[in-house]
């Protein structure tokens, strides 16, 4: 900066003698345009000189007395282009999800990086959990000159992009591992879509690819590390991981999840799986934070009592389904109620004396950001004002729905939007109402759009799986979803139903 100023009105007064103005006016001119140069140029060198002092200021701060404050920090890694990956419209896995969580994860004190592209070993990587055949059907699916989307399992699809978007979100993962095993930071990849339940051979639930144990087998194989736990707090069981968990020794993995509930496997709490290296820490459907938080401290010391050495890492699939308002799962989290799961987290890994890497998984909400934020909150030192989570209210409310000539004909459904958020109501054929919640199990697809009614019988039947539901009990009806899978699926989750009260329907 100083030698510019010193250079720049040398020349330009050479110029100014060079060719002599013959007008008066234009000789005061160049004065008058000499001058505000040197006034802008010291202005600029003063703002810079500001500028470091404040910078110098801050390093000395954060390196100082506000560590206490800032126990070990958080750094996010993101990749803004995860919205080239979209499923078909009305899907529950959107872009939308990870733009929550960027906004909400914005306000807190976190750090960021994003993405360039993808790293050149993020395909080495995935094909260390994945099959040769498995990846070439995600590529083909993703080729430049396809239109519209390839199905890979009934909810799931792959089209023009994929394959590189998912690289890019493995790669999301990977760096989060190298920057956890160097820095003292929570490393954390904002990524979708999910993974956990892609397993070597299938893409499944949402999953193309299993980010979560790529990035095991990564820390395993480049990084040198002795052992990896895998954690999963997402509401359903990872059906992928705990394949991978079952070929591979040196991981365990450990889950909290709601069962019954899709997949439908880890639903035998006895069940250690081939290696004796699995926890299915299961909750019931309805389980508050209470439950959910005593699952996830039975995942914790299950790792703890089995591994020895700190040369491991923690890889957590942070999946925030289980939250009250989530469509695909019955938990009844709230957000805040993640701030208790983080802490937990971080002890164990303080105490193991291990690095944390945390991934997104599920969680299909519109509270999914502010439940993200919360679970951050132990490493940014934000969480004094942690208390002991309290068991949730039970449901025991009676509100009005609608009025009795708002129902539909018998035999029918209608979606009715109350003070509460739509709801679908079905009347049967001898005149009785019910309500049924908007979201058909397991895949989320709506009542209204996706249910073909009986109004004899009294039963739904979800379009996509084929299941029937009895409408007054939420029971299921012959098998279940028996258009899938038929041995992955045995037991049946029911409906929310609601009660009619008088002429007006009312639900509990
Ligand atoms: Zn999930």
């Amino acid at each position: 900066g100083a030698s510019a100023l010193a250079l720049r009105p040398a020349s330009v007064s050479l110029v100014t003698s060079r060719n002599a103005a013959p007008f008066h006016a234009a000789q005061s001119y160049r004065r008058a345009a000499l001058v505000l140069w040197h006034w802008a140029a010291l202005r600029r060198a003063a703002m810079r000189l500001l500028w470091r002092c404040a910078l110098v200021h801050s390093v000395a701060l954060h390196s100082g007395g506000v560590n206490a404050l800032h126990p070990s920090g958080v750094k996010i890694f993101y990749d803004p282009r995860h919205a080239t990956h979209s499923n078909a419209k009305g899907h529950p896995e959107t872009p939308r999800r990870v733009d929550d969580c960027r906004r909400a994860l914005e306000k807190t004190d976190a750090t960021w990086q994003y993405l360039k592209q993808a790293r050149t070993d993020a395909e080495e990587s995935v094909r260390r959990v994945h099959s040769n055949q498995h990846i070439s059907r995600v590529k083909k699916a993703s080729k430049f000159y396809r239109f519209g989307r390839t199905r890979l399992a009934v909810d799931t699809y792959a089209k023009r992009g994929s394959h590189q978007t998912m690289l890019r979100a493995q790669s999301l993962w990977l760096d989060a591992v190298d920057h956890a095993s160097i820095q003292n930071e929570l490393a954390v990849a904002l990524s979708r879509p999910p993974g956990h339940h892609a397993s070597r051979h299938v893409a499944d639930g949402f999953c193309l690819y299993n980010f979560a144990a790529g990035a095991a087998a990564y820390a395993l194989d480049v990084l040198g590390k002795d052992w990896v736990a895998l954690l999963d707090f997402d509401v359903h069981h990872g059906n992928g991981v705990a394949a991978y968990a079952d070929e591979e020794a040196r991981v365990m993995y450990a889950s909290a999840h709601q069962a019954p509930l899709w997949p439908n496997t880890g639903d035998d709490p006895s069940d250690q799986g081939l290696l004796g290296n699995r926890l299915n820490a299961c909750v019931k459907r309805g389980a508050d934070a209470v439950e959910f938080c005593g699952a996830w401290d039975r995942c914790l010391k299950f790792v703890a009592d089995r591994v020895s050495g700190s040369n491991g890492l923690l890889v957590v699939s942070a999946g925030f389904d289980a939250l009250l308002e989530d469509p695909l799962a019955q938990c009844r989290l709230r957000p805040q109620d993640y701030v208790r799961i983080g802490r937990a987290t971080k002890d164990a890994a303080e105490t193991l004396g291990v690095p944390v890497v945390l991934g997104l998984e599920g969680g299909y909400s519109t509270k999914v950001g502010d439940a993200f934020a919360h679970s951050i909150r132990p490493w940014l030192g934000d969480d004094a004002d942690l208390v002991e989570v309290e068991a949730a209210p039970k449901l025991a409310r009676r509100v009005e729905v609608c009025e009795s000539n708002q129902l539909p004909e018998p035999g029918a459904l209608r979606c009715v939007s109350t003070k509460h958020g739509p709801l679908t109501i079905a009347t049967t054929s001898d005149g009785a109402a019910y309500a049924l919640q908007k979201r058909l199990p397991p895949y989320g697809l709506a009542t209204r759009f996706y249910g073909d009614f009986d109004g004899q019988v009294r039963t739904i039947k979800d379009r996509g799986s084929g299941t029937k539901f009895y409408v007054d009990s939420g029971d299921v009806r012959g098998p279940w979803c028996p258009a899938i899978l038929p041995k992955r699926c045995a037991a049946g989750v029911p409906l929310h139903i609601r009660h009619r009260r008088d002429s007006s329907l009312a639900v509990r």
